[in-house]
């Protein structure tokens, strides 16, 4: 039987104990080369694109540049998602290295044990990074002529707790004896391919997503749900039965229950709450999981870290301290 990846060599590319070996020196070099790829670590000013500038250290020993042309002075992790950094860059290199070994998801009370920091700080950080992976998402079309994909939905949040006397207690299948928080995840996966996640109110919503998504051509594999149908008109459909079989026919969604299998595991063991408004950033991360689940430990901290280092500021949590300070 062949060994599983998570087992070989080859997963283990990278370790905390070698991320906190760094000196300061190596630590800012690799994050120099992974913001400046294209000029090997030197700094380009992040306000006018000037390559010409000079090291004006922090008397406490901070690295910081003053541009030759603008004469604004810019770090390392100015205007990325790393901007105003607490930690020294060996942590966020740590950060990232654990977030990437937990495989279905890291829990940010468990994050900010490891880092020290308050648990907000942790729960900022881990987002950030799962908008770093999400990045990689962006636009995403899957399939094509002769590539197959697989299609699914399930639904997250929208707990309703029983009251405890069973006189109290109302129907929860009801509507109006729901939340509301209730939505739909819907999965395009290819198989032997990538992932593209949406979050939508239900699986019917999302048909115009999954035409923009999938090419033209592809051979799209879905369950039984009337939702579905529409979808026969442009592509060619195969569909399974759940109540019957699992596949049939070379018809089967394992690849899209994959990944629902992540999301599930990570909701359950880990994160407890992912309905709301953060639901498609653990979406986006259990696809960037399981599309990279066969990637060496160190390369998926380096991409990710690229990632981060490559875009602006947050999208969600730019200015997340000043709004939530009086809470
Ligand atoms: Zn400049």
């Amino acid at each position: 039987m062949p060994q599983h990846f998570l087992l070989s060599r080859q997963a283990k590319s990278l370790t905390l104990a070698q991320v906190f070996r760094m000196t300061d020196a190596e630590a800012e070099t690799t994050f120099r080369k992974l913001r400046w790829s294209d000029t090997d670590g030197a700094p380009i000013c992040p306000a006018c694109g000037c390559l010409d500038s000079w090291d004006c250290r922090r008397s406490t020993g901070l690295p910081r540049f003053r541009c030759s042309a603008c004469r604004k002075s810019f770090s390392i992790t100015s205007g990325t998602l790393f901007a105003s950094r607490k930690l020294p860059l060996r942590g966020y290199l740590a950060a990232i290295a654990i977030f990437c070994n937990e495989v279905k998801g890291k829990s940010m009370l468990a994050l900010s044990r490891d880092l020290g920091t308050s648990y907000k700080a942790a729960f900022v950080l881990a987002h950030k990074l799962r908008e770093a992976m999400a990045d990689e998402l962006k636009g995403r079309v899957v399939g094509g002529e002769g590539k197959a994909v697989e299609i699914d939905a399930a639904y997250f949040g929208g707990y309703v707790k029983p009251l405890n006397r069973v006189e109290n207690r109302r129907d929860r299948r009801l509507i109006e004896n729901r939340s509301g928080k209730r939505k739909a995840v819907v999965i395009i996966r290819e198989r032997n391919g990538n992932s593209v996640p949406g979050v939508f109110p239900t699986e019917s919503h999302a048909l115009s997503f999954i035409r923009s998504r999938v090419a033209k051509g592809t051979v799209i594999h879905a369950d039984e749900s009337r939702n579905w149908d529409v979808l026969n008109a442009r592509y060619d459909m195969k569909r399974i039965n759940h109540l019957q079989a699992y596949s049939a026919d070379e018809a089967c969604t394992n690849w899209a229950e994959l990944f629902f299998s992540r999301l599930r595991r990570a909701e359950i063991g880990h994160h407890h709450h992912v309905a709301g408004q953060y639901l498609l950033r653990y979406a986006q991360e259990a696809a960037w999981r399981e599309d990279n689940r066969r990637v060496p430990n160190g390369d998926q901290v380096n991409r990710v870290a690229a990632l981060a280092m490559k875009r602006g500021g947050s999208v969600d949590f730019t200015g997340y301290w000043q709004r939530h300070l009086a809470k």
